[in-house]
C-alpha cells in the first residue's frame, strides 16, 4: 500500500510540473479527502497556488475540513486570493468554518464575511455568537427536520432534497407547529415504517438535547454515555438551533486531552511537541 501510494503522488506531482490539469483533476479527486490534504500540506506554497487553480472552492473545502490543526487550516485560508477563500469558507460547513475564522483577527473576519454570499455570511455571523466551547460554538445548523404531522413518505420526500446539505441524515429531528423539538427518530426508524404512517407515531419522545451554553467537555460525556451519533441543540423555549455531531465532539476531546497533557507536563502550548 505504502509504495502504490508513493508512486500516486509522484504521478500527480508530475502532472502538476506539466501543467495537466485535467490529468491532475482525475487523479486526485479520486483520492480520499484526508489523502487529498495529507499531499496537499506536503507542498510547497507555490505548488498549493497552482492546485487552488484547479480545483473549485467546493473541492478545495473538503480537503480544509480534513485538516485537523485550525491554526494550518487558517494560515492555508490566508495564502488563498480572499475572493476565492471566502468561497472556500462558504462551502464548509458553518461550523467549520467559524473554527478558523475564530483563529483570525476581527478586521479579517469582517473582510471575508462582506465578501461571502449572504445566506452562508448569515450563517456564520449567527455562530459567532456563541462563547467559545459551548454548544453554540461547535453546533452545526446543517441538520435535518420534519414535522409530526408529516407521513414517513412526505418526510422520506424531504429527506432526499435536505440529505446533500446535512452534516448527517442519521437522525431526523421533529418539530411540532410552533417549531419546538418534540422528538426523534433514526433513518432505520424511517424505513422501516409504512409510507402513510405519521411521524409523531414512530418518534421517539423522550428527546435527550442540550442548551446553547452548556460546555462542550459536558456535551462529550453525553455523547459518550448515551452512545448517540448526533445530539441536537435547543433555545431556552426547545426551538431546534443545530446538531452536535460525533466528529465535532472527537476534535473536542483531542483538544480537551491535549490541555490537559500541557497543564500535566507544565508546558505551554508554544513549546508543545506536534502530535503528528
Ligand atoms: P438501534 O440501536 O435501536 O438499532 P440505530 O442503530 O438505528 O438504532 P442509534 O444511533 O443507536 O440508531 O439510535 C437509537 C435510537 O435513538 C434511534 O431510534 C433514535 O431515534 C434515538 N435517538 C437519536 N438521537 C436521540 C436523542 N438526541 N434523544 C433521544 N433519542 C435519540
Ligand atoms: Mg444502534
Amino acid at each position: 500500500y505504502e509504495k502504490q501510494y508513493e508512486q500516486h503522488w509522484k504521478k500527480l506531482q508530475q502532472q502538476l510540473k506539466r501543467e495537466n490539469m485535467e490529468g491532475f483533476r482525475n487523479e486526485f479527486l479520486d483520492m480520499h479527502s484526508y489523502d487529498q490534504a495529507m499531499f496537499f500540506i506536503e507542498q510547497k506554497k507555490s505548488i498549493r497556488l497552482q492546485i487552488y487553480t484547479y480545483l473549485s472552492p467546493e473541492e478545495i473545502a473538503d480537503i480544509m475540513e480534513s485538516i485537523d490543526e485550525e491554526e494550518q487550516t487558517r494560515e492555508l485560508i490566508s495564502e488563498m486570493d480572499p475572493r476565492f477563500a471566502s468561497m472556500v469558507l462558504a462551502e464548509m460547513s458553518a461550523d467549520n468554518a467559524v473554527d478558523i475564522l475564530n483563529e483570525m483577527d476581527k478586521d479579517h473576519i469582517a473582510s471575508f464575511l462582506t465578501i461571502m454570499d449572504t445566506s452562508a455570511a448569515d450563517e456564520i455571523k449567527h455562530l459567532l455568537h456563541y462563547e467559545e466551547k459551548t454548544a453554540g460554538s461547535i453546533m452545526t445548523t446543517e441538520f435535518i427536520a420534519t414535522y409530526k404531522t408529516n407521513t414517513a413518505k412526505q418526510t422520506m420526500q424531504q429527506l432526499k432534497e435536505q440529505a446533500p446539505d446535512a452534516e448527517t441524515i442519521y437522525y431526523l429531528y421533529v418539530l411540532d407547529e410552533d417549531k419546538r423539538l418534540v422528538g426523534v427518530l433514526s433513518l432505520r426508524d424511517l424505513i422501516v415504517a409504512p409510507e402513510d404512517t405519521r411521524i409523531e407515531r414512530i418518534m421517539m419522545e423522550k428527546v435527550v438535547a442540550v442548551s446553547a451554553g452548556k460546555d462542550q467537555e459536558e456535551i462529550a460525556q453525553m455523547m459518550r454515555d448515551y452512545d448517540f451519533l448526533a445530539l441536537p441543540v435547543v433555545d431556552f423555549q426547545d426551538h431546534l438551533l443545530g446538531i452536535i455531531t460525533v466528529d465535532d465532539i472527537m476534535d473536542v476531546m483531542e483538544e480537551e486531552a491535549s490541555d490537559d497533557y500541557s497543564k500535566l507536563a507544565g508546558v505551554s502550548d508554544m513549546d508543545k511537541p506536534n502530535d503528528t
